[in-house]
């Protein structure tokens, strides 16, 4: 029961392939796409050998049903594959199926009750666990209707209502446990081991969301820092050492940002700050900030730690990667210029 948010579900794959800029031409099919596909797919053979088969027994109605049970699956993954529509396609299958079941059992009598259970439980796999829930709520009332109608004892009737009762609660529970798991992982999955803040995959999400909103601009900016020397560091004062000094540049990053601020470990001993609807100007007043305060603390006895920044703002309609790489331009021209330094890309696109 996969039913956390397709779209983040695309980006984490797009930062798998360690790309930042969002591919224009190809669209990558989420999880929630190939199990709604799925779905339809296999319910097509399940239910069109009914179909044929009332078909021949001149069950003009039945077939008819199920017959259009299948045309409206083939419809719907057509159109899935066509637009990509995943959540929108889902909640009409799932109201498609809920009818057409509703409808085989009015016409057919209570002995085709059990085709409820799968159809419900299908919804768990389509749907935000509330919203399968509120679908197969109603469903179950109408079905009640439906039953009371067609006077069956009502001993069965109650056991019907409880045990499809049952299976929701029980779907529920496992879906709304699986979701959670599942935002967990992907927390995890984004997170640098050692310092905690975002890893190169969370950079390459966020930096696709970035590409996304070209057009509707928000001034932005990144931060591309680098310790000094920092070969020397690990050294002179063992690997360990090297670790407690990284984790500690980030709670000194973490001191000077704003919540809004994100922080990213970009590779070994560089680190991001994308400060979202900052200015160049107050961006590079951050990285001054940062740069000073790491100089004037002593994060290692007898060893003084830098760092030097390359600092550039977002140009409008800019490619992330272009963004990136002209802050890493600013990177290299302040360790030229002897490090412990910060330059500010001020310009246009930088040229090559
Ligand atoms: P520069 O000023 O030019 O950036 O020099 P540098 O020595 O910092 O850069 P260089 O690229 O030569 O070396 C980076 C070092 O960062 C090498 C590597 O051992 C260290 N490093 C990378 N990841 C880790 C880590 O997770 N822990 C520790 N302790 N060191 C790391
Ligand atoms: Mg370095
Ligand atoms: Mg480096």
């Amino acid at each position: 029961m996969l039913n956390a948010d397709a779209d983040a579900d695309a980006d984490a794959d797009a930062a798998a392939h360690d790309r930042f800029d969002v591919p224009k031409t190809q669209r990558k099919r989420s999880k929630e796409e190939v199990i709604l596909l799925m779905l339809c797919a296999l319910s097509i053979p399940s239910i069109l050998p009914f179909g044929v088969y009332r078909l021949m027994q001149h069950n003009w109605l039945s077939a008819a049903l199920d017959l259009t049970l299948v045309a409206g699956m083939l419809c719907v993954m057509l159109f899935v594959r066509r637009s990509g529509r995943v959540k929108f396609a889902s909640v009409v299958v799932t109201i498609f199926y809920s009818v057409g079941m509703l409808a085989t059992v009015y016409i057919k009598g209570v002995s085709l009750v059990y085709w409820v259970y799968p159809t419900m439980i299908a919804a768990f796999f389509m749907l935000r666990p509330i919203v399968a829930l509120v679908i197969n709520g109603v469903s179950l009332i109408v079905l009640i209707i439906v039953l009371a109608q067609q006077m069956i004892p009502i001993l069965n009737l109650l056991t019907i209502v409880v045990t499809i009762m049952l299976i929701n609660l029980f779907s529920y529970i496992f879906s709304h446990r699986t979701g959670i798991q599942h935002k967990e992982l992907n927390r995890e999955a984004e997170r640098d081991f050692l310092t905690g803040v975002g890893n190169r995959r969370a950079l390459a999400r966020n930096l696709a969301t970035y590409a996304k909103s070209n057009g509707t601009h928000i001034e932005s900016s990144l931060l591309l820092l680098d310790l000094d020397h920092f070969k020397t560091v690990n050294d002179r004062f063992g690997h360990a050492a090297g670790d407690a000094v990284l984790v500690h540049l980030c709670e000194l990053i973490r001191s000077r940002t704003r919540t809004s601020d994100q922080i990213f470990r970009y590779g070994g001993e560089e680190f991001i700050v994308i400060a979202k609807g900052a200015s160049l100007r107050s961006a590079s007043g951050l990285a001054e900030d940062l740069r000073a305060l790491v100089a004037s603390t002593e994060m290692l006895e007898g060893c003084l730690i830098t760092i030097s920044i390359g600092v550039a703002s977002m140009l409008e309609d800019e490619a992330p990667s272009a963004w990136l790489q002209r802050a890493d331009r600013m990177l290299y021209l302040a360790k030229q210029s002897g490090r412990n330094a910060v330059r500010v890309a001020v310009d246009a696109a930088a040229p090559c």
